[in-house]
């Protein structure tokens, strides 16, 4: 049994796919140590640096006296506090919707959506480059699982007029991991509302971000969620807003249907309360800092023009995921390991995560990136092509 495991290991090492955890000494910051280094990062999702945020320590410690660490048991039972419970209602005023509900993860929110709402006489429609945790989530719902290309909406129309169901669900990343592109969200919409289809929109990228006041991907499309009931929101909290977890957005009967099946909800012990007392804060940095939102979008514009004249191309994304085109997989890992000797930190994102020809190197940038660390990056890359 073992030599089974062991050869499927070292195919995985021959094929140069193994991957191993850097095990890094200090908070997630645009500087962090590993093994005694310095090393600036353009690897996080901590787009608006509040991972470290003092004040969102505070709150944590904070919520620690309040409320204990653990949360002892699943929120139906006996470990739904006040915390959490305050959250859902601030995320819920904060993204327009009436009624939104916490999940641990972004990962287990997806699965416990999903096959809440589809099961097999259901139908779901796919963006093929979606998160895994929706592909997940599709297959353990065992609805028919439809993929279409990448922001092909006119596949996506053509698949939801000829299938039969007695539910239809489109699912969208709202901003994509690996490109860095955003869904055409009103177009969707429209669609949806069309072929009498839900739509579930995943903002793990955009919440905190995109739109007024990081109001996220819908708010920046201009949706009214009162004009069209049928958009379910999901954004994480462990990305853009620095602490963890993850919410759904949607109307009442929607959210009470969680509640009473969400397997992911209903079997599973609530996060720390503390948690959630950091998030009221998050919260309101989010919605106050213009100033990080601002300084990350100088930081986009900066990278863009710094690096016209590379022998790379940036593809056009205008969100803080920039990932640079290098194509051959081995040289895109090359680039990154001489940036990282130079203490620059880029993965390379290769197939098969992303299409055979297309590796790059994968640029996450931070409302907390300064001006000299712009430099350093791209006088690293005009060095290194
Ligand atoms: C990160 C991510 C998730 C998972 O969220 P977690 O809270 O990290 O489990 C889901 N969907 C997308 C698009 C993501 O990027």
């Amino acid at each position: 049994m073992f030599s089974d495991l062991v050869e499927q290991l070292h195919a995985r090492e021959q094929k140069g796919l193994r991957r191993v955890r850097q095990i890094i000494d200090s908070p997630q910051a645009t500087h962090i140590a590993i093994d005694g280094r310095d090393y600036l990062a353009f690897s996080s999702n901590d787009y608006l640096g509040l991972a470290n945020h003092p004040e969102l320590v505070q709150a944590a410690c904070e919520g620690a006296q309040l409320y204990g660490i653990g949360a002892g048991a699943s929120h139906l039972i006996n470990g739904h506090s006040a915390a959490h419970h305050a959250v859902e209602e601030a995320v819920a005023a904060f993204t327009s919707f009436p009624r939104a509900l916490l999940f641990s993860t972004g990962y287990m929110a997806n699965i416990g959506i999903v096959t809440a709402l589809t099961g097999r006489e259901d139908a779901i429609f796919a963006d093929k480059l979606n998160h895994a945790s929706l592909n997940d989530a599709a297959l353990l719902s065992r609805a028919r699982f439809i993929r279409y290309p990448h922001l092909d909406l006119v596949t996506l129309e053509r698949r939801l007029a000829e299938t039969p169901a007695r539910r239809k669900l489109v699912i969208s990343d709202a901003m994509f991991s690996m490109e860095g592109d955003v869904a055409p969200i009103a177009e969707l919409i429209a669609l949806c509302e069309r072929h009498q289809a839900w739509l579930l929109l995943d903002d793990a990228h955009g919440f905190g971000v995109l739109g007024q006041q990081g109001r996220g991907s819908l708010n920046a499309a201009q949706h009214d969620p009162v004009r069209s009931p049928h958009v379910i929101y999901m954004a994480t909290l462990g990305k853009a807003a620095g602490v963890f977890g993850a919410f759904v957005a949607a109307q009442p009967e929607i959210i009470e249907t969680l509640i009473q099946s969400a397997r992911s909800y209903i079997y599973t012990t609530a996060t720390p309360s503390l948690l959630s007392h950091a998030l009221l804060t998050s919260l309101r940095l989010i919605e106050q800092d213009q100033w990080r939102r601002d300084a990350l979008m100088q930081n986009i514009t900066w990278l863009q023009q710094a690096t016209h004249n590379l022998p790379w191309k940036l593809l056009p994304s205008t969100t803080p995921i920039q990932p640079l085109l290098i194509g051959d997989s081995t040289e895109a890992v090359r680039i990154s390991l001489a940036l990282r000797e130079r203490g620059i930190l880029v993965p390379a994102i290769r197939p098969p995560t992303v299409p055979q020809g297309t590796a790059r190197l994968r640029i996450s940038l931070s409302a907390t990136h300064q001006q000299q660390d712009m430099v350093r990056l791209t006088e690293a890359l005009n060095e290194l092509a």
